[in-house]
């Protein structure tokens, strides 16, 4: 049994990782300031006896009592929206913010897990993407804030491992979707969807040629698992290699919903990247790990959890 930290545990994807702690029985202290994440998330955690949920901001000093024997860094705001809005949060949790829960693992002896993006790699001039490319970032265009704070944090990552032999991972995480993203994060899938089952027009942005690869959360947070029981300190890609164009995206979402909704197009936001494919060769011959839950599969869970939530606010 093990006593994990989770930064950004009231998040989409900080609370499912809370959940999957709590399943095999271990102590989860979940850390979040809501900025973006929400208390909806995790509030079926909280009568649970291993759960303790601490109201901080990570880019200050992050102070917890006890033994950790893992620190899991996942605060940040990661909607393109939200870091268009909040750019010096984001730039501060990725940079302070990964300071301050390195230093926390270090001082405890624990293991540190990073979350890093496939936005690491930017606008990339190479299809799929591995862990090889250097990427392609504009370092002062609106995207920069996250880009640039996810890169200084793998660097700040490895120094820690290098210099201080703390025991490190780094995940890059491709676009994932699921139950409890935000209805209104900006995001393309939940988008979509309320758009979709509301009715509304889906805004396609550009002319939707741009590519992205979804993958469901299950498979995500069996990665992340997969990921931390390995000795592998370098960044491991974790992503579902099913590529697709955001149009094509669109036309799945309005079958699968039987929407009646028609497509609109809105200007493509600046520097949004062309292409995104995971390159999994390596999390596959390391971890023995690849998506298993299909698109359909994992639309219809999503959907069914946004369907709940427009049928709550009715009420
Ligand atoms: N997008 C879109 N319509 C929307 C929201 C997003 O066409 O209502 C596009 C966006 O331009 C991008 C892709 O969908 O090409 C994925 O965007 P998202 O915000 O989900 O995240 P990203 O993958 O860019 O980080």
């Amino acid at each position: 049994m093990a006593r994990v930290l989770i930064t950004g545990g009231g998040g989409f994807i900080g609370s499912h990782l809370c959940g999957s702690f709590l399943k095999r029985g271990d102590e989860v202290v979940c850390m979040d300031n809501y900025s973006t994440g929400s208390h909806e998330n995790v509030a079926g955690f909280a009568s649970h006896p291993k759960f303790a949920f601490v109201d901080h901001n990570v880019s200050t000093f992050i102070d917890v009592q006890g033994a950790v024997d893992y620190v899991l860094h996942f605060a940040s705001p990661a909607s393109p929206v939200d870091y268009l809005e909040l750019p010096i949060p984001t730039l501060k949790v990725g940079s302070l913010g990964t300071h301050n829960a390195l230093g926390l693992a270090k001082a405890k002896k624990a293991t540190f897990l990073l979350a890093s993006t496939s936005e690491v790699y930017g606008d990339p001039l190479v299809r799929p993407q591995s862990e090889d490319y250097w990427g392609n970032v504009n370092p002062v265009g609106p995207r920069g804030v996250y880009d640039e704070a996810k890169r200084f944090a793998e660097a700040m990552t490895m120094a820690y491992h290098r210099f201080h032999g703390l025991d490190t991972r780094i995940v890059r995480i491709f676009n994932t979707y699921g139950p409890r993203m935000r209805m209104r994060d900006g995001r393309v899938v939940p988008n979509f969807i309320t758009q979709a089952l509301k009715g509304e027009p889906l805004t396609v942005y550009g002319q939707g040629q741009q590519t992205r690869s979804f993958q469901y959360i299950d498979d995500l947070i069996e990665g992340i698992h997969r990921l931390l029981e390995s000795d592998e300190h370098l960044p491991v890609n974790i992503g579902n290699p099913h590529e697709m164009t955001i149009l094509e995206f669109a036309k799945k979402i309005i079958e699968i919903t039987r929407s009646k909704s028609s497509i609109v197009y809105k200007p493509l936001p600046q520097d949004d990247p062309q292409v995104r494919q995971p390159d999994i060769t390596k999390a596959k011959n390391l971890l023995g790990w690849e998506p298993k839950v299909s698109l359909e599969e994992g639309l219809l869970r999503t959907i069914e959890y946004f369907r709940d939530r427009l049928r709550e606010r009715k009420r």
